[in-house]
């Protein structure tokens, strides 16, 4: 087996270099709409403001750079600063609520507790006309009792996953760092505040464009990172968006799976196991699954869905044409899920060549 496959592996290679050396017969899949947010959505957060003497910066750098961002407001910065807070909505920003005064929400007494959360709402409503959705406790600090004044006013509690530490004196090649961290869904702390957090904001929207990923908006629902939903506080409808990977950016699993430049730019599974997986975000638990692909040869060609590791249907791939075959309706778990493309019904007669994945 290993010896048929390491023949059948060299034999491709020649193929491809064959191939490959006349060039150019097929022009690369380039769809820069699909892949710019490929890989999911982040969400930058900058507390404590509105600040007279950041914030405009900070909202020029975000719209020069092509980033939203969702901004825990504190209402005492509100109150005293209506305009930048307009300014924020306008620039495509999400407000959040932060508190009124920055205490340690855990030492007050429940009315002071609940003061601090439904003042900065009535401030933040009374300028924007929305009431926030989404609610960060000062210093991460939180429990059961700030938990229910929260849903009490609707609040989902948002902390992070990435603190960019830009309060505690980070530089500025740190803070991008830290951004470089950021997966999909994932929230990083950052402060309304800084010359070194202003200073990042180019390189962070750099590094998150080389990554295929793009700011998103933070879901009430779930507290993770989402596409927008093209509101900065009115919700809308959300639009059916198709989410489209290339199988050479999953992840590379099994003994024998290899990248491919033709007939396609992709991966090639040769053995039962071979697989490509990665993360995906549902926010909802039905979607179809289109999988471009082709057999080696005129054998057709089998690769299973897995979806957080309960296979949920098969692609076929009746020949060396590349084709598109569709998986509807399949119901899966939400939040993150492990998507795992991985062939196990190969009896040495064909491998799988995958483009990309389409998800809708
Ligand atoms: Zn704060």
């Amino acid at each position: 087996m290993f010896t048929t496959k390491l023949i059948k592996g060299a034999v491709a290679l020649v193929l491809f270099g064959t191939l490959f050396s006349f060039s150019n017969l097929e022009e690369p899949v380039a769809n820069a709409a699909d892949a710019s947010c490929s890989t999911g959505y982040v969400g930058l957060t900058f507390d404590d403001g509105p600040n007279p003497s950041n914030t405009t910066n900070l909202l020029n750098a975000l719209k020069q750079a092509g980033l939203r961002a969702t901004m825990f407001n504190l209402g005492q910065n509100v109150q005293n600063n209506p305009s930048l807070v307009r300014d924020q909505v306008t620039a495509g920003m999400w407000v959040g609520n932060h508190s009124y005064t920055h205490p340690h929400m855990t030492t007050l007494s429940n009315s002071q507790m609940s003061s601090e959360i439904t003042r900065t709402q009535q401030a933040i409503q009374s300028i924007t006309g929305t009431a926030p959705k989404l609610f960060r406790p000062p210093y991460g600090e939180t429990n059961g009792v700030l938990k229910s004044l929260e849903a009490q006013n609707g609040l989902t509690e948002v902390l992070w996953n990435v603190d960019s530490q830009d309060w505690n004196g980070a530089t500025t090649a740190q803070i991008v760092a830290a951004a470089g961290r950021l997966q999909n869904g994932d929230v990083i702390l950052m402060h309304d505040q800084y010359q070194t957090t202003l200073q990042a904001i180019p390189q962070i929207a750099q590094n998150l464009k080389s990554r295929g990923m793009c700011s998103g908006m933070i879901s009430p629902s779930t507290g993770r990172a989402v596409a927008p939903d093209g509101g900065g506080g009115t919700p809308t409808p959300t639009p059916t968006t198709v989410t489209k990977i290339e199988s050479e950016n999953m992840t590379k699993a099994g003994q024998y799976t290899g990248n491919i430049s033709s007939p396609f730019n992709g991966v090639a599974l040769y053995g039962n196991n071979d697989s490509v997986k990665y993360t995906q975000y549902f926010g909802s638990g039905t979607h179809n699954f289109s999988l471009r692909g082709a057999s080696n040869n005129s054998n057709m060609a089998r690769v299973d869905l897995k979806i957080g590791g309960v296979t949920k249907g098969t692609f076929y791939f009746g020949g060396s044409n590349p084709a598109v075959y569709t998986l509807s309706n399949i119901s899966h778990g939400t939040g993150n899920q492990e998507i795992e493309l991985v062939v196990t019904a190969d009896d040495g007669t064909w491998d799988a060549y995958l483009d990309y994945l389409e998800i809708n």
